[in-house]
């Protein structure tokens, strides 16, 4: 670090994907200062973390301290439950029929957030500032950041990981393509009566998927996608009502249902930023992109991002070069480029194929169910694909460290 900075890096904003990147930044010896506020502590959300995920956690010295929080995804069910002519048939995923004990495993973003916390907080390299960032100032060698308590800092590299309303993103210069849907998800916590068996099930309904994740005992996440008129209706259910319509959604799988305290509500949105980086503003997260809760791609993304910076930035920085410099920020943007936009894509398919009344479209949907349900070998590309994506596997996805 020379004279004149206060840091290598600054990352801006703590929820998971900031976390992860200022400790993958300070495990490779660059000196960050983490300035941001944590995500609030009612976010009931679930993350299921892909295998790459897990072990880039691994790698980091997180998964050690929350892995006891997480159940295992051996399986996954698809069920159409749309109640069409043109259904399709249900379709399960194994772990084991790739070779693999799970896909990932679920945990919740508060136990995720509180190791990723604890973990910052023991590197000596990294300082972390809880407080809120007002202006971020691009210049031509460093970038200024200015904190709600008065303090300045400066780096060569800034981090925006500052969510879905990123200032650093505006600060970049770099805008958003969005695209809003007609539905919110509804999340929740539950306990239940019958085992999981580490299995999650989709049931695939007119106005999007119900999904229960399971977490470690008898106790499962749901994320339930539906019309946000109805969405208003349950919210205003009392807990016995509303297990019950989670119940009776689920067709009992689960056997009696029993909702714990604390529901959430998000909009559906697909945004992406149309780059990744610039002036020396590299965004990670939901900075970066946005996509509906289906499939789980959301933070698996966003911590590729953080490894995909902190692999670039500690080689930058080996070979002498300015990490916040042109090389770095183009090789990112184009690391992470297909990746985001291939998900994108398939997210935004599946919704919209389920939200369609066209029959073809209904009957394709079917059609590509069936396919996958009997040809072996495409149930398994995909499967693969849908852990460890070829497209741009950043080194810590594969268990090294940088
Ligand atoms: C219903 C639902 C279910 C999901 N399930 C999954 C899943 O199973 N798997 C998966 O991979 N993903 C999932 N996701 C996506 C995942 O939850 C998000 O990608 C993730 O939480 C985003 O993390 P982040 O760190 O990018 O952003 P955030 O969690 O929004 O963190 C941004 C942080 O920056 C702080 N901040 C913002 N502005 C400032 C400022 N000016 N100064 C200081 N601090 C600031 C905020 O306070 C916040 O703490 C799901 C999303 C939803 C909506």
């Amino acid at each position: 670090m020379t004279p004149d900075r206060d840091a290598d890096a600054i990352v801006v904003g703590g929820g998971p994907a900031g976390l992860t990147a200022a400790i993958t930044l300070a495990a490779g010896g660059i000196a960050t200062v983490l300035a941001g506020k944590r995500p609030s502590p009612s976010d009931n959300r679930t993350t299921a973390l892909l295998a790459g995920s897990v072990a880039a956690l691994s790698t980091l010295g997180v998964w050690e301290l929350c892995a006891g929080q997480a159940a295992p995804l051996k399986g996954m069910r698809l069920v159409d439950d749309t109640g069409r002519l043109w259904r399709a048939p249900e379709v399960k995923f194994e772990a084991q029929e790739i070779g693999l004990d799970a896909f990932g495993h679920n945990i919740e973003n508060r136990h995720l957030v509180d190791a990723l916390d604890r973990r910052a907080r023991a590197m000596g390299n990294l300082r972390l500032i809880e407080d809120e960032v007002l202006e971020v100032a691009p210049g031509a060698q460093s970038v200024f950041v200015a904190l709600k308590s008065g303090e300045r800092l400066s780096a060569p590299l800034v981090i925006g990981a500052d969510g879905r309303r990123s200032l650093c993103r505006a600060a970049a210069g770099i805008t958003m393509q969005e695209r809003k849907y007609p539905q919110v998800a509804l999340t929740l916590c539950l306990a239940h009566t019958r085992p999981h068996r580490f299995i999650s099930t989709e049931f695939h309904t007119p106005s999007g998927p119900f999904t229960l994740v399971p977490l470690p005992g008898n106790r499962s996440s749901l994320v339930w996608v539906l019309d946000p008129a109805d969405a208003d209706v349950l919210m205003a259910l009392d807990d016995a009502e509303l297990s019950d319509e989670v119940e009776r959604a689920s067709h009992s799988i689960l056997g009696k249902i029993t909702i714990e305290p604390g529901r959430g509500r998000f909009p559906l949105t697909l945004s992406r930023a149309r780059r990744f980086a610039a002036n020396r503003i590299a965004l990670v997260g939901e900075a970066a992109h946005v996509i509906p809760p289906i499939g789980a791609q959301g933070l698996n993304l966003g911590l590729r991002d953080a490894a995909a910076i902190g692999e670039l930035a500690v080689a930058a920085r080996r070979i002498g070069r300015d990490i916040g410099g042109i090389n770095t920020l183009v090789h990112y943007d184009k690391m992470r480029r297909a990746d985001v936009a291939s998900r994108t894509l398939a997210v935004d398919l599946l919704n919209r194929t389920l939200l369609t009344d066209f029959l073809p479209v209904q009957g394709a949907r079917g059609l590509g169910l069936y396919m996958l349900d009997r040809i072996g070998p495409l149930r398994r590309a995909l499967m693969r694909e849908g852990v460890e994506p070829r497209a741009s596997q950043p080194r810590l996805m594969r268990g090294e460290a940088l």
